[in-house]
């Protein structure tokens, strides 16, 4: 029997600290505002929107919406996010992805300033990241390192294995487990013998997005299984990347879907924020 790592509740100490900071920073005169870009009307996308502004309004952090049509063209949203680069009382810009198919996400994520850039995904922040020096934390894998943290569970010269290489998942992963002395292997679509590479690992990250992907037969006797997936199964409920009921009893520890990962990344999101806030006011991060 696996111990359930409960993202949940490590995410509410996060948010607590969070809150407990903004406190301090509102005490001297500092505000912390985030806004938030939506284009047109993806539902998941609105999900994932509403719980970000709910949890800023918990943690006293400002957020501002701005809520534009599918049609909107690419020069109107880079027109916002350099009006909003300007803003003052504007401290972190997250634009929620994906945007419709006609604009241009790297362009956007390139033209939101560095210094708000609460995302992690501008190339000056992913730059600093993979230097290992980096002001913004990328939000899903540091949730994750926080996870590993709280409960205990050593990286250092253990086998990671992260599945998928995505920018925002697959490798900034990669990086945060390296900087901790994992020994790292990315795998991928191309991946040969996938079962071989994945059963050797002591820690397993999964950041694939297809339901159940990770079978038993994937996974080593004890291994710390984290399911990054956010997937429909067959009958449009909510799942993970990791075949769940199978895994669990050969894993020492895995996350839950939901409840594992997902609460994490919005508690970074806000960690970042707050950051920003203080850099953009001349404090110690
Ligand atoms: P993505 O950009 O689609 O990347 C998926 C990765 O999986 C790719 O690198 C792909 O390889 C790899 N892959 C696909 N099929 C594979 C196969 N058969 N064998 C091995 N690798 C395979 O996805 P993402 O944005 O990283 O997200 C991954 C999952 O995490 C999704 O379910 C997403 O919803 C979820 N997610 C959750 C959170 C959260 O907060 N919990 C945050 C972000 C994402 P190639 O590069 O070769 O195509």
């Amino acid at each position: 029997m696996a111990v359930i790592l409960d993202g949940k509740a490590v995410s509410a100490k996060v948010k607590e600290e969070v809150r407990a900071e903004v406190a301090a920073l509102n005490e001297k005169g500092v505000s912390v505002g985030l806004a938030v870009i939506i284009v047109g009307n993806n539902p998941a996308s609105r999900t994932y929107v509403n719980n970000k502004k709910k949890a800023c309004e918990a943690a006293g952090i400002v957020s501002e919406e701005y809520a534009l049509p599918e049609e909107t063209t690419q020069e109107e949203l880079l027109a916002l996010v350099e009006e909003l680069n300007r803003k003052d009382s504007i401290n972190g810009i997250l634009c929620q992805l994906p945007l419709p198919k006609h604009l241009d996400e790297e362009a956007v994520i390139a033209a939101i300033s560095e210094k708000k850039d609460v995302d992690a995904f501008h190339a000056v922040n992913v730059g600093h990241i993979m230097i290992g020096d980096y002001a913004f934390l990328p939000c899903t894998p540091a949730g994750i390192m926080e996870i590993l943290r709280h409960y205990n569970i050593e990286v250092a010269g253990k086998e990671c294995v992260v599945i998928g290489r995505s920018n925002i998942v697959g490798k900034p992963m990669a990086m945060l487990l390296l900087h901790q002395n994992g020994t790292v292997t990315i795998c991928h679509s191309k991946t040969k013998n996938l079962k071989e590479v994945t059963s050797r690992a002591d820690i397993l990250v999964a950041a694939v997005g297809i339901p159940h992907f990770v079978t038993a037969d994937m996974v080593k006797d004890g291994a710390v299984v984290i399911d990054v997936g956010m997937d429909r199964d067959e009958n449009g409920k909510l799942c993970g990347d990791v075949d769940f009921a199978a895994v669990e009893p050969k894993a020492s520890y895995i996350t839950p879907v939901p409840g594992g990962v997902g609460p994490m990344t919005i508690a970074t999101l806000l960690k970042n924020t707050v950051t920003a806030a203080k850099l953009q006011n001349g404090l110690d991060k």
